[in-house]
């Protein structure tokens, strides 16, 4: 790795699709969200009828989809099996159904060595939840974003009615502590801050503060 890596974790909700993806803008980095790909898997076993509560039937599927992703901040892409899956992967199928297949050793093992693949030699940002952990532990930035639970609902929930899913705050709350519970509980690869991870509580904070803040990080540490 010689190019930049900057690793952003942190549970749902807590701004990383955003900052990400302004920090790469703003430095001219690619941009990978890794939640993407484990939704277009968790798409593609629903599409092929495999039972996301069973381990054993999506472990035995883990290696046939085919990934696809683009990583422009601009406008990142992602196919599954040759298709546009940008859309059906935020639906709510699919955010259900997507602790359960990504908690999968078999499904973790490809796509971290798929975003492995992606990240290369490095300038990318690059956001999920086991970044700084165990896809690039030797990222030169590692940043941990929280937000408080009500801060996160209230986002998440203005987002998905801005895409006219309707659904309320109250809904969205415990959708996502059902959600980060299951993702920091599982035995593959939990949610958790890295050692060396700088947490960022961006539940008072703008997006561009937040953005200001990592890009400040990025030239303290390169
Ligand atoms: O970031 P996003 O909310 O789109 O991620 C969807 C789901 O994918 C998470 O709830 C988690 O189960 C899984 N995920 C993961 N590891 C990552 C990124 C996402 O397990 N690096």
């Amino acid at each position: 790795m010689t190019g930049l890596v900057v690793a952003m974790d942190g549970p749902s909700g807590s701004g990383k699709s955003s900052a990400s993806r302004g920090v790469a803008r703003a430095l001219g980095l690619r941009y990978l969200d890794t939640g993407a790909m484990y939704r277009a898997v968790t798409w593609w076993m629903l599409q092929h009828g495999v039972e996301p509560a069973d381990p054993a039937a999506i472990a035995a599927r883990a290696a046939d989809p085919v990934l696809d992703v683009g990583t422009d901040p601009d406008g990142p892409t992602i196919a599954v099996g040759g298709v546009d899956v940008a859309g059906p992967i935020r639906g709510p199928e699919v955010t259900g159904a997507v602790s359960a297949v990504s908690a999968v050793p078999e499904v973790r093992a490809r796509l971290v060595a798929a975003q492995r693949a992606v990240i290369g030699s490095g300038d990318i940002v690059v956001e999920g939840r086991d970044i700084g952990t165990v896809v690039a532990p030797g990222a030169q930035v590692k940043v941990y974003l929280t937000a408080s639970a009500e801060a996160r609902a209230h986002r998440r929930t203005a987002e998905l009615n801005g895409g006219a899913a309707g659904t309320t705050v109250e809904a969205q709350r415990a959708a996502m502590a059902r959600r980060d519970a299951l993702d920091s509980t599982r035995k593959a690869d939990p949610l958790v801050r890295a050692d060396d991870a700088v947490e960022l509580d961006t539940t008072a904070l703008t997006l561009d503060e937040v953005i200001a803040e990592i890009l400040r990080l990025v030239k303290e540490r390169t």
